[in-house]
């Protein structure tokens, strides 16, 4: 296991445009290892070269993390030049980056997209993902063309601060029996509310 240090809002590394992978070289695969461990151990969802400080257009994604079975909560995939061939509907999506540590953002994404990539063996996949699958597709893509969530928020707050509003809320809720809820989002509104009457 090996942890790679991960890049920080600020570098400007973040910023660039990467550039695509000619080759699967085993630099690669053993950089996609080492990202694997360090998004584990900083629990992430995703992780893209240049937060590990490589200007190059891959990522791995890990986003089914409310699946019922082991198996598929484990699944990494690993997207080397990826492109996102199709997209369908809009979300709001509630967002954390490894390389934005302590905040969260309120951020538009498309609500269903297609992305296709080559995997370390050098085989294209095409799949097909939504809601919060797609989000975590987006913006891991995002990364490759130096584009952050921050960069594209309309809404940021403080890991601290969204804590706080989720225990506000989930005290509100206790005895509510409806277990659907508008989730993150009634977060964001709250936040707004709080903005108001501080004026
Ligand atoms: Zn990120």
């Amino acid at each position: 296991m090996a942890l790679r240090n991960i890049t920080i809002r600020g570098d400007e590394i973040l910023a660039k445009k990467c550039k695509p992978v000619k080759e699967i070289t085993p630099r690669i695969a053993e950089a996609c290892a080492d990202m694997v461990d360090t998004m584990l151990a900083a629990d992430g969802v995703g992780i893209a070269a240049p937060q590990v400080g490589i200007m190059k257009r891959f990522f791995l994604a890990m986003p089914h993390v409310d699946a019922e079975d082991e198996e598929t909560r484990d699944r990494v995939y690993v997207m080397i030049n990826p492109e996102i061939t199709y997209k369908e509907g809009t979300q709001e999506s509630s967002e954390g980056c490894l390389s934005v540590p302590g905040y969260m953002g309120l951020v538009d994404r498309p609500y269903k997209i297609r992305i296709k990539g080559t995997d370390l063996q050098g085989i294209e996949h095409e799949y097909e993902f939504e809601g919060f699958e797609a989000t975590v597709f987006c913006h891991e893509y995002d990364h490759l063309d130096g584009i952050l969530y921050s960069d594209i928020a309309k809404d940021m707050m403080t890991v601290e601060e969204y804590s706080e509003i989720l225990h506000e809320l989930e005290e509100l809720h206790a005895g509510d029996n409806d277990e659907e809820g508008s989730g993150n989002m009634e977060i964001w509104e709250k936040k707004k509310e709080k903005e108001r009457s501080n004026q």
